[in-house]
């Protein structure tokens, strides 16, 4: 059948008529509530908006998955263990073309529609960055018209709400489907089952020698679909995320609830930590039900479309990549049912798995490497270690002789009685990339610099990207206004327009806006910080933010150790601009040092914002539970934003984008996409500092950081530091001795201290430029415009056509 290519540049940014709008959102208040809009309550008004944007994309979520078996499209499917979109309302409307309507029409009924949108649940199923890159890439990939789909788990509790509690972290359980998922479908007649522990024996089937399951424990895996909507495009691929459920024949096996709930927490809780390596058994479960759930769920769905003679041709249809290693099991599940349940020859399904998996390295820390203990591992999955065994005895074998034997040692997959997920990974896909230029390479050349060497075609830069359509478009109307007036609207459907805006750079009526946009996001924000915290801040003030994940490398404490000379200074009478310093962050429950530092912060805080001697100079707020909604308050309202990790440490970053994006100017080591940043801007619009990645390497590789001696020599550091243990700070004494004593260690991996006086340098050069307005807007003008550079939407179109080799969907015109 003939397909015509759909459009992708439907520039109508109304969609639909605000009168419509307004009959459809009274006729299903109507029918669901029977309520007027008058009556009806905010969760109502919620729940009838969300239901008629579910109208608005259905028959496009049907057309598509049609048209992507129908037509034969390769299909790409995202594993990740975290997935984190945020609220979905407003991105749904705007990917429709409905939000403007949506606004107007709300408005003419007395309505708010950011009010009625704070309704929903962040959907919250992961950590930070990582799953933040998951959910940008979903959106991506419908946006850019590519059949993608994700792959994940359906957690009962998203990540857990962070309360403060005297300024300590405390968390608590977040139930975000007690108020209903209003965007996932129930997809049972899609169930599978997966299998766990027990034995194995092989039996001869026939000459094929088959595994026969003994005693295991079956869970049924049933699949709860979201639509990912596609930007103006007809589009709508699915995120795809699995639940745990007794299997139908066992229901006698579990008669009790307690039974049955044992099952069903396969699927409970997140993990709750992002950078460190936690080998526990539950977690090593979830891993392996949402690998096996999703490929057998591929593999079915393959040999419905086109037969199972024809597996041979699995990787021109499919495309599987692993995002970090949660998933790289993949590669030995792949194999299983290949060889297992389709009978193919070994080397064969070898051959298809490489082709089909590819797999995104997210992090060079040691203590972040995922290793399973064989024990637990063969015990868990008898099944899968053997293959993993067989994996790990061919590659080593095929080796033999073509290098040295300490190489084979030191790249291969089990050894020590542990297997090296990173190992099986880059083994078993055909490209493993890095997340910025800095990072890919320090893969290269330190940490897989083993594997670069025998596998150099397999290794590429994807650098991160971020969904600027929410973060401008959705979290700054007005800036996106700014932008329609000075250079069209075409960038809302092209980002690289956006270079244009640096034509504006003299204009000074641009640059007026650009300054009274940035005021009111404060303004709104000053309101956000009173009501949530009580404490008044100025909005003509500097908006210092750091938002990101408490986490050692990342360096709260270098701005905790800047804001304390900040207020030595005010208190002898040393004047600096007005200034608020924004934090927001969630430390790991188990992660102890994180908690002192928030709980460090949370007295400086105190001390700072009620020393009538300063005269309200300095203020710092740390908001509570940093999410991706919260995010979209703060960062449109940000003067600065501070991206200062240890050099090497971030392999990317992408709140570095994200406010970049809304005009904030960046203070940054020279770490992960910081760098790219400044290649973007130039060094004239970007406040960078510190130890670059060769003397980081050089302090490692000699033992030559001596912290002490840093402090001895520099009475600024010293008492910013001795702050800590000096009684200067109130209700923290054991924490500020924990953080004092880290500072002090010698073998201090972060470098804190090594980074003190250069940071103070950069920021004294922030409080030069700030004392001159313009220059500061035309700064943040020209880091706008070259945001554009990290639009996930271009990152995506790499992977499609650099490593999954996806075309775009076209839908038959016949069937559209
Ligand atoms: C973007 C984002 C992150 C990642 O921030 P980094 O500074 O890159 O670590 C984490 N959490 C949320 C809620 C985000 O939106």
């Amino acid at each position: 059948m003939k397909s015509t290519k759909v459009s992708v540049s439907n520039k109508n940014l109304r969609e639909i008529s605000p009168e419509e709008f307004k009959e459809r959102l009274a006729s299903k208040l109507d029918r669901h509530f029977e309520e007027s809009v008058e009556e009806a309550s905010k969760e109502d008004i919620f729940a009838a908006l969300a239901s008629m944007v579910r109208d608005g994309y259905s028959g496009k979520w049907r057309r598509t998955r049609i048209a992507e078996s129908a037509n034969g499209h390769k299909q790409a499917y995202y594993f990740s263990i975290e997935f984190l979109p945020g609220t979905l309302l407003k991105s749904n409307l705007l990917n429709l073309g409905w939000l403007d309507t949506a606004k107007e029409a709300l408005a003419d009924l007395g309505l708010d529609l950011d009010e009625i949108a704070a309704v929903e649940p962040d959907m919250a199923l992961g950590n930070g960055g990582l799953g933040r890159l998951a959910a940008a890439f979903m959106d991506s990939l419908a946006s850019t018209g590519y059949a993608g789909n994700g792959n994940g788990l359906r957690y009962k509790y998203g990540l857990f709400k962070q309360k403060f509690v005297n300024g300590y972290q405390k968390e608590l359980p977040n139930d975000w489907l007690k108020q209903g998922d209003y965007w996932e479908v129930r997809r049972e007649s899609k169930s599978v089952l997966v299998k766990f522990g027990g034995r194995v024996n092989m039996v001869d089937d026939h000459g094929w020698m088959t595994p026969q399951y003994e005693g295991c424990t079956v869970v049924r895996a049933v699949p709860y679909d979201v639509a990912m909507v596609g930007y103006h495009n007809g589009v709508a691929n699915t995120l795809r995320l699995w639940d745990a459920e007794i299997a139908p024949e066992d229901e006698l096996k579990y008669p009790s609830i307690a039974d049955r709930r044992k099952i069903e927490d396969l699927t409970s809780i997140l993990y709750p930590d992002d950078s460190n390596y936690d080998g526990r058994l539950l977690r090593l479960k979830q891993e392996y039900f949402f690998v096996s759930a999703g490929l057998q769920s591929i593999v079915n769905n393959f040999i419905k479309d086109y037969g199972e003679e024809n597996l041979a041709d699995f990787p021109k249809y499919v495309a599987v990549h692993i995002n970090d290693t949660h998933p790289a099991m993949c590669v030995a599940e792949l194999m299983r049912l290949l060889v297992d349940g389709h009978r193919m020859d070994w080397d064969e399904a070898w051959e298809i798995t490489k082709e089909t998996m590819s797999y995104t390295n997210h992090t060079i820390m040691a203590e972040a490497m995922e290793k399973w203990d064989v024990g637990m591992f063969s015990q868990l999955l008898p099944r899968l270690f053997d293959i993993v065994k067989e994996i790990d005895r061919r590659y080593a074998a095929g080796l033999e002789g073509k290098v040295s034997g300490d190489v084979i040692e030191r790249t291969r997959i089990v050894k020590n009685g542990q297997i090296h997920m990173a190992h099986l990974a880059i083994i078993g896909s055909h490209s493993v990339n890095g997340v910025a230029a800095l990072h890919t390479q320090l893969l290269e050349t330190e940490v897989l610099s083993d594997f670069y060497q025998l596998y150099p075609d397999r290794f590429n830069n994807k650098t991160n990207g971020i969904t600027l359509r929410r973060w401008i478009q959705i979290a700054n109307p007005d800036l996106a206004k700014l932008l329609d007036k000075t250079i069209g609207n075409d960038w809302r459907f092209d980002s690289k327009e956006m270079l244009k805006f640096e034509k504006f750079y003299h204009d000074t009526a641009t640059l007026t806006s650009l300054q009274q946009i940035k005021l009111a996001n404060k303004q709104k924000l000053a309101k956000v910080i009173k009501d949530k915290t009580g404490v008044v801040v100025d909005p003509e003030a500097i908006f210092d933010v750091q938002v990101k994940r408490l986490h050692a490398y990342k360096r709260q404490t270098l701005k905790l150790l800047h804001v304390l000379k900040l207020y030595q200074d005010l208190k002898a009478g040393i004047d600096h601009p007005k200034r608020v310093v924004i934090f927001g962050a969630i430390a790991a429950p188990s992660y102890v040092f994180a908690k002192q530092v928030i709980k460090v912060i949370n007295a400086v805080a105190d001390l700072v914002n009620n020393d009538p001697d300063i005269k309200g100079k300095l203020k710092v707020v740390f908001l509570e539970n940093y999410n991706v909604s919260l995010a979209e308050q703060i960062i449109p309202a940000a003067d600065l934003s501070e991206q200062i990790s240890t050099t090497t440490k971030e392999a990317s970053g992408t709140s570095n984008m994200k406010l970049m994006a809304n005009g904030a100017l960046t203070v940054a080591t020279m770490d992960g996409a910081n760098i790219e940043i400044k290649d973007a801007v130039g060094s004239d619009n970007i406040f960078a500092f510190g130890l670059d990645k060769d003397e980081v390497y050089t302090y490692y590789a000699n033992h030559s950081y001596h912290p002490r001696d840093l402090y001895e020599s520099d009475p600024v550091l010293k008492k910013a530091v001795d702050a800590l243990i000096d009684g200067t700070i109130p209700n923290c004494a054991s924490e500020g001795r924990a953080l004092y004593d880290a500072f002090l260690k010698d073998n201090e991996e972060f470098l804190v201290l090594a980074d003190f006086e250069a940071y103070l340098k950069a920021q004294k050069l922030v409080e030069k430029v700030w004392q001159n307005p313009r220059q500061w807007a035309q700064m943040s003008l020209v880091n706008i415009a070259h945001s554009e550079r990290f639009d996930a939407d271009k990152t995506i179109e790499r992977y499609a056509s650099e490593i999954w080799n996806l075309d775009k969907v076209e839908f038959d015109a016949e069937k559209a």
